[in-house]
């Protein structure tokens, strides 16, 4: 099923989201749900809040680039991530433009670590440490920052989100179009 996804300004955004544990209801179709919800918008990574849940649970779903030929794999690299945590970052960061599905029309390049150290446990409830890099280890960040209430556009540069500030007043205003349901106030 195809979930509304919440547009920057509503305050779901904006809170710390909540810690699950095994027993929380209907997971898998919650996980399947937000996969179908991503893909149906042209996302790489969804957190639960996005679809007005304040638990920390996240999915990403990216076709990997290939350097060397210069084109995207057929074959879809997923990650579902429960109650992920960053326990280190590398000190390398790099640029990459970064656009979210709760803030439409907006794209800006972000700064962040490039490797980063993560704990958390996948839809069986098996528990994972990984040092992740490359698309999986930028969309698992933008991703986790929705937990702690963050988002992208908080990460750039004081002149960008002195130029960006229309536009992201527009979205809080509701003034956008999307291609998929957003959850209208
Ligand atoms: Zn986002």
């Amino acid at each position: 099923m195809i979930l509304p996804i919440v547009g920057l300004g509503d305050p779901i955004l904006r809170k710390v989201a909540a810690p699950i544990s095994p027993d929380y209801p209907n997971l898998k179709e919650l996980i399947a749900n937000m996969y179908e919800t991503m893909y149906a918008a042209d996302g790489v990574g969804l957190a639960a809040p996005q679809i007005d849940l304040s638990i920390r649970l996240v999915v990403i779903g990216f076709r990997p680039y290939d350097e060397k030929t210069e084109t995207y794999g057929t074959a879809t690299e997923e990650h579902t991530l429960i109650n992920p945590e960053i326990l280190g970052v590398s000190t390398e960061k790099n640029y990459f433009c970064e656009g979210c599905l709760s803030i439409p029309g907006i794209h800006e390049d972000v700064l962040r670590p490039v490797d980063i150290r993560i704990h958390y446990f996948d839809a069986d409830w098996n528990e994972h440490f990984e040092e992740i890099s490359g698309m999986y280890s930028r969309v698992a960040q933008h991703e986790i920052d929705h937990l702690d209430g963050k988002v992208f556009t908080d990460r750039v540069s004081q002149l960008r989100k002195t130029l960006i500030r229309r536009k992201v007043n527009d979205v809080i205003a509701g003034k956008y179009r999307t291609t998929y349901r957003m959850k209208r106030k």
